[in-house]
């Protein structure tokens, strides 16, 4: 679970974040939108502990990120919008620094590589340097090596941008099966037809502040979540 309260964060004199307050629920797979420049990366990064925040805090499995950082950290993976990975290594080298990082026993990540690479048709591209490969394969390397360690919180920004429809679908039924084990699964995106057809819950920030949260039924009623976005954004 992810209680996220009360959360500021500036940029010089600029509120990227102004008092936001929800909670994303154990079994959850729950939507962030809003426009460019709303707030979604900001404190997607504040609740990965990539970056501060100035006022509230963020519990993470009832532990906050800012006193227990490191064990925050155990319990999540993050799949960012740009996958910016370490292009010098092979694919199979940098899921196996992820796996040590967050000590992945041999038969754990072995299982779970497996699966994933083939899933995301990978496998015959694991000894071959990120450097060689396109922006969709990076961001499928950052995917499995995000479930290679079997995260208890999966956050992903903008996960389906770049993937192909067969790889969206894969994504997709992850989440599903990540659900249905109780595990809690956050993303931000702009492709608001998928959010509404995926998600259980919803928040949609505008210039840093939460201005509608709760379930998509609660949210759209018999609306599109697009109709309800835009009426929102006037
Ligand atoms: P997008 O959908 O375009 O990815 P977003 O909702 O993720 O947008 P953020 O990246 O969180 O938006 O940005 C929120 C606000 O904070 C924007 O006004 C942005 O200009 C500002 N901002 C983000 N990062 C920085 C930074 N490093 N320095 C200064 N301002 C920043």
């Amino acid at each position: 679970m992810i209680e996220i309260k009360n959360v500021t964060k500036k940029y010089g004199k600029k509120k990227a974040l102004d008092n936001v307050s929800f909670d994303v629920n154990d079994g959850e797979i729950f939507a962030f939108i809003g426009h460019n420049g709303a707030g979604k990366t900001t404190l997607i990064k504040a609740i990965m502990g990539i970056h501060d925040f100035d006022e509230g805090d963020i519990i993470i499995n009832g532990k906050s990120i800012r006193d227990k950082g490191i064990e925050c950290k155990k319990e999540m993976a993050f799949v960012p919008d740009n996958p910016e990975l370490y292009e010098n290594m092979t694919a199979i080298g940098f899921i196996n620094f992820i796996c040590d990082m967050y000590e992945v026993n041999i038969d754990e990540r072995k299982k779970n590589i497996d699966k994933y690479a083939k899933m995301f048709e990978m496998k015959n591209n694991l000894n071959e340097p990120i450097s060689s490969f396109s922006h969709g394969m990076k961001q499928k390397v950052a995917i499995i090596a995000a479930l290679s360690h079997n995260p208890k919180i999966l956050i992903m920004d903008e996960p389906f941008v770049g993937l192909d429809p067969k790889a969206v679908f894969d994504i997709k039924e992850v989440m599903h099966e990540m659900v249905k084990e109780g595990k809690t699964i956050f993303f931000s995106t702009h492709i608001l037809d998928v959010a509404e057809k995926l998600c259980t819950r919803v928040a949609i920030i505008k210039k840093g502040k939460i201005v509608k949260v709760g379930t998509m039924k609660e949210i759209k009623g018999d609306k599109s979540l697009e109709k309800v976005f835009l009426e929102l954004e006037g």
